[in-house]
């Protein structure tokens, strides 16, 4: 799961390489480097670390127009600068750079050491680069186009792939399966990215490459085409992205410009408003493609989503099973396809995946299909691996989320979760009124976020109080119970200090063991049928001299009186306290990892999009 990017234009390729890089860093940042041809030769560069340190390590480069660039997150082989990316084949003719996992390189890597290739690496990509030069020496007839086709009939797993090569300098060639990849076509220059992120600061035209496709690109020019040789009539369409949405702007961190692109965030996900119809209560998805006919037959929703999707869709699998009365469930996805599920077809399944590439989600989503099973997607990234093996679902529009830490996205699937309940619900349980009500609460959200958000200075102190503490409780009951899991989820990401999350009434069952003056406990506590609850277990927390945050919407005096710190969010429905409720927790952390001097955006060990199983 790394970032590959290829350019070829007018301008010196190294500098928009290394732009192209910095958008995808989110993607992988543990080694980075890049290629160009220069003199007849192939130039390479790469450096252990991130970014900023392949930059810095920069001779002064060239102009040359053609080049490709990677930044990995290493599955096989070290983090060393042997192993970083791009890799010569063994004459250096050829360079390439890698997305994704060679499951038959060990076979491959054999058959080429016997041929007399030695390598350079330890990693499964460096295969590549040395069957496409044993196929441009076998076959010299042959244009380098074919010797990259040969190579990949004999690949066995996941990849995205550009080469380069010594004998001519203005061909790109691409390839992909089960990894991304997007052309992008600007007036006089051509991109080749995981993302359109790496791009589009100079173009929003993007055309995506299906599964065992090629892209030549030459000079102007680029066309896309089988594996078989045919050619596929693919043209680039104009992206929604603005280029401004990705780039930082007054914020120092991606992370903290997301939590406040929040409120827009969900004005896009409900269309703003366009899919909320007030006069009926419900709400309108055409991307589901489904007759309400099908709709109605459906007897259970199962969602399947890794990490904090996971947690955005035990908060759905509550709104459905409470509002819309239908049995649901939020399930791991990788747990879910090795445990022979079973599938069946009155059930409507959803994969909810913020880039559409999570590897296990997509095993699942392919799992369920075979088996039969109707799966829609919810996911962010447009024209991404599960919008397109599902032909159908909901994105969620919050627009490129940079860092590696998911917060607009998270409350994107959150409202994602809200129209399905509204659409499901009314045509069963729900009543128009209730439907009108559940829309009106909807609509006010993101002006009640605006104001959640100002709390961001208050916050930031709490941070600063709690600084000391190496473990964290969070804990919620009911619909709270996702969101606790999800603080907790963020405090570990991206400041590395130990939290867990729990039902607060798990709490006696184990939790409260490690509840003492040394561990804190962070409370979700909102108005509703819990509040007492919650209180009583506040109470036991309390009573064992532990501190505790509660973030309420509550002014009941009992809890301000019983606290160590309360932060207030607006009042809202019962059921949709969560969009403001995780808007604190969210903060929190940021301002842990900032105080922490933790890479916010960079967390360590992780990458975006986890590709690879
Ligand atoms: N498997 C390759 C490596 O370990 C590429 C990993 C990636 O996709 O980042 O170098």
């Amino acid at each position: 799961m790394c970032g590959i990017v290829g350019y070829m234009g007018p301008r010196k390729a190294t500098d928009v390489l290394l732009q192209g890089l910095k958008m995808l860093e989110y993607r992988g940042y543990d080694s980075s480097g890049m290629a160009y041809v220069w003199r007849n030769q192939i130039k390479v560069h790469k450096k252990e670390g991130k970014v900023a340190s392949l930059e810095a390590s920069l001779p002064e480069t060239p102009s040359a127009h053609c080049g490709l660039a990677h930044t990995r997150w290493a599955t096989h082989g070290k983090v060393t600068d042997a192993n970083a990316h791009p890799h010569l084949s063994a004459s250096g003719r050829v360079a390439i750079v890698h997305n994704g996992i060679i499951d038959n390189y060990h076979a491959l890597k054999a058959e080429l050491l016997g041929k007399g290739y030695a390598f350079k690496s330890e990693t499964d990509s460096e295969v590549i680069a040395h069957l496409i030069e044993d196929n441009l020496k076998s076959y010299p007839a042959e244009a380098p186009e074919d010797a990259v086709r040969r190579t990949l009939g004999r690949l066995v797993g996941t990849y995205g792939i550009i080469a380069l090569f010594q004998d001519e300098p203005e061909l790109l060639i691409g390839a992909k399966n089960g990894s991304p990849l997007v052309v992008g076509q600007g007036n006089d220059e051509i991109y080749l990215a995981s993302d359109p992120a790496a791009f589009i600061g100079a173009t929003r035209n993007a055309a995506f490459l299906e599964d065992r496709e090629m892209v030549i690109i030459r000079k102007n020019e680029w066309i896309t085409k089988t594996l078989q040789n045919e050619v596929v009539a693919r043209e680039a369409e104009a992206l929604s992205w603005s280029a401004e949405s990705a780039v930082l702007g007054e914020f120092p961190h991606y992370f903290v410009k997301e939590i406040f692109e929040e409120p827009e965030a969900l004005r896009r996900a409900l269309g703003h408003g366009g899919r909320l119809l007030g006069d009926f209560g419900t709400a309108k998805l055409g991307g589901l493609n489904l007759e309400s006919r099908d709709l109605l037959d459906i007897k259970r929703v199962v969602f399947v989503a890794m990490g904090s999707a996971l947690y955005a869709a035990q908060v759905g699998a509550y709104l459905l099973e409470t509002v819309a009365r239908i049995p649901a469930s939020a399930e791991d996805a990788s747990e879910f396809r090795y445990r022979n599920p079973i599938v069946d077809k009155d059930t409507l399944y959803f994969a909810v995946s913020q880039s559409g590439e999570t590897a296990d989600t997509i095993q699942a989503v392919q799992e369920l299909q075979q088996r039969g099973g109707r799966v829609l997607g919810v996911v962010n990234a447009v024209g991404s691996t599960i919008a397109r093996l599902c032909k159908g679902g909901v994105y969620i529009h919050a627009g490129p989320e940079i860092s590696v830490t998911s917060s607009k996205a998270f409350l994107g699937q959150m409202a994602v979760m809200a129209l399905l309940t509204l659409l499901l619900g009314r045509m069963r349980i729900l009543s128009l009124a209730r439907g009108r009500e559940i829309i009106e609460s909807l609509l006010a959200l993101p002006g009640l976020m605006e104001v959640a958000l100002q709390q961001s200075p208050t916050i930031h102190n709490l941070a600063k109080k709690y600084l000391k503490y190496k473990n964290f409780l969070y804990m919620g009951r009911g619909i709270q119970y996702p969101v606790a899991l999800e603080g907790a989820l963020k405090l570990k990401e991206i400041s590395y200090v130990h939290a867990e999350g729990f039902s607060s009434g798990g709490l006696k069952h184990g939790p409260l063991a490690l509840v003492g003056p040394e561990t804190p406990s962070v409370f979700l506590i909102t108005e509703g049928d819990s509040f007492d609850k919650v209180l009583s277990n506040i109470q036991e927390v309390k009573a064992r001299r532990g501190p505790v945050i509660a973030v309420t919407n509550s002014d009941d005096p009992r809890l301000a009186s019983l606290v160590d710190d309360v932060v207030r969010v607006p009042k809202t429905e019962e059921l949709l306290a969560p969009f403001l409720t995780l808007i604190p927790l969210q903060l929190f952390a940021y301002y842990t990892a900032v105080e922490l001097g933790v890479d916010v955006d960079r967390p360590r060990n992780l990458a975006k999009s986890v590709t690879t199983e």
